[in-house]
């Protein structure tokens, strides 16, 4: 019987309940499954390099045996090192493993191997060179067939206790016996088009190349196979946010009156400011979103400090002249309440009530914010999560702005549209992010979404000057400190409580008393962690914006949106643990006003080079689109968007961050077909062929 991409693994020959078992661990069930966890890299075992010929500094792949007397010895020292001797028909080499108790037992001479790895001048006896830490597979006579040797050989990260080479023999079993006449969802025209193989052809070549195989382009995951897989997971996810958009296309929004003098002149009496000419641009691309009867979908990206919050505030006033209510969602109580004060000062000019919800509010002060909401009394509503809570209705929402969007899901996001959805028109939906990312991410990310760019600060503001500094230097780092606030300025020292677990507070808490105590007796500091009740929260909050509180010694809490543009220090303690993105929005807490900002960053004076090179990154450039990339080259895309987002791209095979060209393809083909193909039969077959998860993000349940 044909094996179908539907069975379970457990029906592979070499497969058994309990391997399957281990396969279920790391998400692998069915053969599909199997078949998309594509090998890392492949080895040329067709031409082996021979040992006479090595040079130090190269990568080899070289099949040779253990030499007779060459078995694994061990060498006992602060970190045990595994010597092994072996030998081809030109040679013998040494190798030396630091972690290899897996090898002990095993490795008898004679013992065929194939080793991969990076050959070097033994540091200890020059003139030999040794091969250090291989990877390495052992071969037995009879197994030596055409799946380990003789082909280049896909190499595959071990899955638990699942190592590469079973991995190997479990696909040669799949792809030997797959379905001779498996389905393409892909139309045969873009193929044709776009000169790639059948699925079936690419699933078998991505995991054993054929013959003449570029080996160069395999590792850079650019043969015509791999290539194929990758188009194609990019190309169902961007035709379900085609598809997304097109649906929400044909939604209705309320489309607001924007052009009138009477509404021009309303957003100028609560300008605090005269906007920057960003600002204006931005504005006039909403208001052009706001007057029409589809729903605006806009994502707002501007750097820390650059002003995103006054442009949500006049959406929002556009929006209540319309005699509609508009709501703003932030990530943490702190912002809410800051955006909520910020807002009811700017917005008093116009007359307009401003009302805010977050879960720290007394219950009957809960009560009745709803009631006001419910009724329309409430024409501004900020808050929360709190605001998508069940029992939360608006009389008219039309209008909904989402602050710091990477800090929720996308559930949430619609969680907070369909309030406005209940009265039978989607609402204009605004979301801002300073989480800056290069364009094609963002295509990635928010592919269904316009963007906006405010791409200027505000005038006036002095460039921040940014200095690493370690450990031992903490009391000149406090003099500078004592220095500044005597001046009349404020600051804040950062502790890394990032999962505010019990004993990582502690840490804050207690350099927060040794701080008061010791080294700042005289000064006024506050102490700011999630844990404390909102109250608390806001009371430290309300005392540091006043000036009461000069030093705030805060944990992550203060990272996203906290606007006090007196403080000018941020002394941020094991800089080394924070990533760039957190310490580029720690920082954007800082030069916020005219007067000079410095960032000091504190780490110990050993750390790992990626740490080194964070912090180095942080002094060199405050550019957040610069420190993106960076952060991407060092953590990859899943890392830099945050364990959310991570689980929600859901890609198995593409990499949006190496396979950008794919993805601008993919981006292409899959609008245009969108567009054009109305109903058609095609589309329907491409819709049924659409993974179940980016079904389910994009709710295309109804679509087609
Ligand atoms: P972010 O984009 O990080 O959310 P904010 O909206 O908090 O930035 O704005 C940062 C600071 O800049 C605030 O204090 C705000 O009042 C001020 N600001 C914004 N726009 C202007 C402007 N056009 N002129 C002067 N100050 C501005
Ligand atoms: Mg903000």
């Amino acid at each position: 019987m044909p094996l179908r991409l539907s069975d379970e693994v457990q029906h592979l020959k070499g497969v058994g309940p309990q391997r399957a078992a281990l396969f279920a661990e790391r998400g692998i069930h069915s053969v599909e499954d199997l078949l998309n966890y594509l090998p890392f890299r492949y080895e040329d075992r067709v031409r082996f390099s021979v040992i006479r010929e090595i040079q130090p500094g190269g990568v080899y792949t070289i099949r040779a045996h253990v030499a007779s007397g060459g078995t694994l010895r061990y060498s006992r020292g602060r970190d045990p090192i595994y010597h092994l001797l072996i030998q081809d028909a030109t040679g013998a080499m040494h190798c030396k493993f630091f972690h290899a108790a897996y090898l002990e037992g095993r490795l008898k001479p004679g013992q065929e191997l194939v080793l991969h790895g990076k050959v070097e001048i033994d540091r200890y006896r020059p003139g030999r060179i040794e091969m250090v830490n291989p990877q390495i597979e052992l071969l037995r006579g009879e197994e030596a067939d055409s799946t380990e040797v003789g082909r280049i050989v896909p190499i595959y990260e071990a899955l638990g206790a699942i190592g590469s080479r079973l991995i190997r023999r479990a696909m040669y079993q799949a792809l030997t016996n797959l379905d001779s006449q498996l389905a393409d969802p892909l139309p045969q025209e873009l193929l044709a088009r776009l000169g790639y193989p059948t699925r079936r052809e690419a699933l078998i070549h991505t995991h054993f190349p054929p013959q003449g195989e570029n080996l160069d382009a395999l590792n850079a995951f650019r043969s015509p196979a791999q290539q194929r897989l990758i188009f194609e997971e990019f190309f169902f996810y961007q035709l379900s946010l085609a598809l997304g958009r097109r649906a929400s296309r044909k939604a209705t929004a309320i489309p607001f009156r924007v052009r009138e003098d009477g509404i021009r002149e309303a957003l100028k009496r609560i300008l605090p400011f005269k906007p920057t000419a960003a600002q204006k641009r931005v504005l006039a691309e909403i208001a052009a979103d706001l007057e029409k009867a589809v729903p605006m979908n806009r994502l707002l990206q501007g750097d820390v400090g650059s002003g995103k919050t006054i442009v949500a505030l006049e959406a929002a006033v556009i929006a209540i002249e319309n005699g509609c209510q508009a709501a703003l969602m932030a990530p943490t109580e702190i912002l809410a309440v800051q955006h909520f004060l910020a807002a009811r000062r700017i917005l008093a000019r116009g007359g307009y009530r401003v009302e805010l919800l977050i879960s720290g509010l007394k219950p009957a002060e809960k009560i009745a914010a709803r009631e006001r909401i419910r009724t329309g009394e409430a024409q501004f509503v900020i808050g929360t999560h709190a605001l998508i809570e069940e029992d939360v209705q608006f009389a008219r929402l039309a209008f909904v702005a989402i602050d710091e969007q990477h800090r929720f899901g996308v559930l949430q996001r619609k969680r907070l549209m369909d309030k406005a959805a209940s009265h039978g028109h989607a609402p204009h939906v605004l979301v801002m992010t300073a989480t800056p990312i290069p364009r094609t991410l963002s295509l990635t990310l928010y592919g269904d979404l316009d963007v906006s760019v405010l791409g200027e600060l505000p005038p006036g503001r002095t460039p921040i000057e940014t200095r690493l500094t370690s450990e031992p230097h903490l009391g000149g780092v406090w003099e500078f400190l004592r220095r500044e606030v005597a001046r009349g300025r404020q600051g804040y020292v950062v502790y890394p409580v990032i999962e505010e677990s019990k004993q990582e507070l502690k840490a804050a808490i207690v350099e927060y008393e040794r701080l008061s105590k010791d080294v700042f007796p005289r000064l006024k500091l506050g102490l700011l962690h999630g844990r404390l009740s909102s109250d608390d929260k806001e009371s430290v909050m309300q005392r540091f914006r006043a000036g009461e509180v000069q030093i705030l010694v805060a944990t992550t809490v203060v990272e996203v949106g906290v606007d006090v543009p007196n403080a000018t220090v941020m002394v941020i303690e094991h800089a080394e643990r924070f990533g760039l993105a957190q310490l580029h929005q720690l920082r954007g807490r800082i030069g916020r006003g005219g007067e000079k900002s410095h960032c000091i960053l504190v780490a110990p004076q050993r750390m790992t080079d990626e740490a080194r090179q964070r912090l180095e990154t942080m002094a060199h450039t405050s550019d957040g689109f610069e420190i993106a990339e960076i952060d991407l080259q060092l953590r990859g895309p899943g890392e830099f968007f945050g364990t959310r987002q991570h689980g929600e791209l859901g890609f198995h095979v593409a990499n949006p961050l190496r396979d950008r060209e794919l993805l601008e393809l993919a981006r292409r083909e899959a609008f245009t077909l969108a567009e054009d193909a109305g109903e058609s039969a095609t589309l329907r077959a491409l819709l049924g062929a659409l993974p179940a998860h980016w079904q389910r993000r994009y709710h295309l349940a109804k679509v087609g």
